[in-house]
């Protein structure tokens, strides 16, 4: 059993057609970075993040003209749409009435009691929930001068929240606490584990570039997704967002929590390699890696250990000298030239899809593989329980 898929107890939410919290799968987001009053760049962004398999997007609404875009926008995408407001509240009403599926809200400053009630009273009437969004570097001015901006400060500000919301009869609520390191966004969303049962949404804020940003996320959000805490994720890079998708997909896969895509296993290469294994394993991951496959795909640079050390993998290759051998389940299928191997391995790959989702399309494989996520909450291993000590979910089932 995999001990990653004990899940902490979380309210069941809804952003659009995508449950969060609950028994829902762990889901992926990610946010656009192009002007939102630009429909048709935004949408096309939306559609390349929606390939790579996000299942939730944010867009940023600075103005009244990205809130009234949303309408154009959602005529042009599948996804569903969080509005993400600072400041002006009127902008998160205007969002909501455009269409926007959910809101994100910074405690810190959208404003009073007034201002937040009619927010609250708006997104009740259209059924959307809210992210109370608690940034370590926009805390409110008590909470700093109390604490610090700690976890401690984070989470009060996040109840403080909280509570203002569901005193206005308003509760799909979800929360996110970030900091740009890890120790406070770990320490900090643990604590509020603790004492709520609003769906978490996780990322290090500001993680920075591809190498910084990778580590952090995979640490933070690995670390508290392994511990059974949080329900949706967002991977905060400074690159193109659809790169923050892959990177989410890769956190889950790696605990085995939720799979989307193939699995790749390449060897590191040594002395015995005999083929360009960095060129041919980059090609392979590049062509394959959208692709919601449920298959295992190795690319080792020799025949000594390749097969034997990938024998897991669904299909694979391994160097041999100009030459390399194609294997599946570590048997042996036949040898191929050095300069066909990545045809003849995504060939392979065409083949075993085929046969494996028969009649093979794309939408076929697309339901199959998240089918195969569905039921990543369902299993629960007793010995989380008596380690966290708290309330946990207890379900059956399997991570696919
Ligand atoms: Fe070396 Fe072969 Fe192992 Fe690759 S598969 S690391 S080339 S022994």
């Amino acid at each position: 059993m995999n001990p990653f898929l004990t899940r902490r107890a979380s309210r069941a939410i809804h952003v659009g057609s995508i449950a969060v919290g609950g028994d829902a799968p762990v889901s992926v987001q990610s946010m656009t970075c192009t002007p939102t009053a630009d429909v048709g760049a935004t949408a096309a962004q939306i559609n390349a993040l929606a390939e790579a398999g996000c299942d939730i997007v944010r867009v940023a609404v600075p103005d009244i003209e990205a809130a009234k875009a949303i309408a154009a926008i959602k005529k042009q995408v599948t996804l569903p749409l969080i509005a993400d407001i600072h400041f002006d509240y009127r902008l998160a009403i205007a969002a909501v009435k455009a269409g926007a599926d959910g809101l994100r809200i910074n405690p810190g400053n959208i404003g009073g009691d007034k201002k937040v009630r009619q927010v609250a009273a708006c997104a009740n009437d259209h059924a959307v929930p809210i992210r109370i969004g608690v940034n370590a570097g926009s805390l409110e001015k008590d909470l700093v001068r109390c604490h610090g901006a700690t976890a401690e400060a984070m989470v009060e500000s996040a109840l403080r929240q909280i509570q203002r919301l569901e005193s206005l009869g308003f509760d799909r609520i979800k929360v996110s606490l970030k900091a740009s390191d890890v120790g406070r966004t770990v320490a900090a969303y643990r604590l509020l584990a603790e004492r709520s049962d609003v769906p978490l949404h996780l990322g290090v804020t500001e993680a920075g570039g591809l190498f910084g940003g990778i580590v952090k996320s995979a640490l933070g959000i690995g670390m508290l997704l392994a511990e059974g805490i949080g329900d949706t994720i967002r991977v905060s890079l400074t690159r193109d967002p659809v790169e923050e998708v892959r990177v989410g997909h890769e956190i889950l896969k790696a605990l085995g929590i939720r799979r989307r895509g193939p699995e790749f296993i390449s060897c590191p290469t040594c002395g015995r390699c005999q083929i360009a294994v960095q060129q041919i394993a980059a090609q392979v991951e590049e062509a394959l890696w959208k692709r919601p496959l449920p298959i295992t795909v190795a690319v080792m640079g020799c025949a000594v250990n390749g097969p034997g050390e990938a024998k897991e993998a669904d299909v694979g290759i391994a160097g041999g000298q100009g030459k390399g051998i194609l294997f599946k389940k570590g048997r042996v299928v036949k040898t191929v030239e050095e300069k066909d191997l990545v045809r003849e391995l995504l060939a392979a790959v065409e083949e075993l899809a085929a046969e494996k989702q028969a009649p093979g399309t794309p939408e076929r494989i697309r339901k199959i593989a998240t089918r195969s996520t569905r039921g990543t909450r369902k299993n629960v291993a007793s010995t989380h329980r008596q380690r966290r000590g708290k309330e946990i979910r207890s379900n059956n089932g399997s991570s696919g």
